[in-house]
C-alpha cells in the first residue's frame, strides 16, 4: 500500500476581501489549488487581480477572510502568529518584485539574516556559499545602495533560499529588471529551484518565464484556472 503524498500546496474556497466603511474590495472569492512537491506553477493575471494578495496569504503575511491553506500538510489559518513565523522560516522563501533588501546591511548580512534569526551556528558560512550560488561573492561588503536591480535580486534570491525552503514563493522577482538582467535572474532562479526540488509558485507577467513553470494558472474574478 503505498503512503498519500502530502500536497506541498492547498488551497480551498480561500477568500480575502480587504475591509473598507464603503468599498470592501473583494479580491479572492474562492481559490482553489494543490500543487505536488516539487511543482513548479505559474500564476498570470491582469494587474489588480489579487495575486500579490494570493502569495501574501501563502506566505503567512496576511490572514485570509475565509478558507483553507494548507502547506506541507500543516493548518496556516489555524496557526498563531509565532507558529507562522516559525513556520515561515523553516519552510518558505519569498522573493519580491521590490527586492526588500535591508538597506544598512550587507549583501553578505542580508543572506545570514534569516540563518541568524534561527541562530543557525553554520549562517555565516552557508551566507558565504548561498552568495557564491549566485555569483556575488565579490560583492560580500556592499550594502543595496551599492548594487544593481540585478544584483539586489540575485541577494534576495540567494536570502529566500539559504535556509533550504521547501517552498519557493516568488512575486514578479524580473518586474523591476531590464529584460536581459530579468532573464538572467529568472534563469538563475529556475536553475535554484531544480537542484533544491522545491516547490516554485511563481506571478509572473512574462510569458517566457511562465512557459518553463510545469503547470500555469490564471487568477481572474478572484478565482484560478488553468492558464
Ligand atoms: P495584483 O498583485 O494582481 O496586481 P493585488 O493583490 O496587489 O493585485 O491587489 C488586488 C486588489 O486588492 C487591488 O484592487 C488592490 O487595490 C486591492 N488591495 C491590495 N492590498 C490592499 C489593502 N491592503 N487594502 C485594500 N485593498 C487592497
Ligand atoms: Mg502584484
Amino acid at each position: 500500500m503505498s503512503i498519500p503524498e502530502i500536497p506541498a500546496v492547498s488551497l480551498s474556497a480561500l477568500c480575502k476581501t480587504y475591509p473598507h466603511s464603503e468599498d470592501p474590495v473583494e479580491v479572492l472569492k474562492g481559490v482553489e489549488l494543490e500543487l505536488a512537491e516539487g511543482d513548479t506553477a505559474a500564476v498570470l493575471g491582469p494587474s489588480g487581480s489579487g495575486k500579490s494578495t494570493l502569495l501574501a496569504l501563502l506566505g503567512g503575511l496576511d490572514r485570509p477572510t475565509s478558507g483553507q491553506i494548507s502547506l506541507l500538510g500543516e493548518d496556516l489559518v489555524r496557526m498563531s502568529e509565532p507558529g507562522l513565523a516559525s513556520f515561515r522560516a523553516r519552510n518558505l522563501g519569498i522573493v519580491f518584485q521590490q527586492f526588500h533588501l535591508m538597506s544598512h546591511m550587507t549583501a553578505l548580512e542580508n543572506v545570514a539574516l534569516p540563518l541568524e534569526i534561527a541562530r543557525d551556528p553554520r549562517a555565516w558560512e552557508k551566507a558565504r556559499k548561498g552568495l557564491s550560488d549566485v555569483g556575488l561573492s565579490h560583492r560580500e561588503n556592499h550594502v543595496p545602495a551599492e548594487l544593481s536591480g540585478g544584483e539586489s535580486q540575485r541577494v534576495a534570491i540567494a536570502r529566500a533560499l539559504v535556509a533550504e525552503p521547501r517552498i519557493l514563493l516568488a512575486d514578479e522577482p524580473s518586474g523591476n529588471l531590464d529584460v536581459h538582467t530579468g532573464r538572467q535572474v529568472m534563469e538563475l532562479l529556475f536553475r535554484l529551484v531544480r537542484e533544491r526540488r522545491a516547490t516554485l509558485l511563481l506571478v509572473t507577467h512574462n510569458p517566457e518565464f511562465s512557459a518553463q513553470c510545469g503547470r500555469r494558472f490564471n487568477l481572474e474574478d478572484g478565482r484560478l484556472g488553468n492558464a
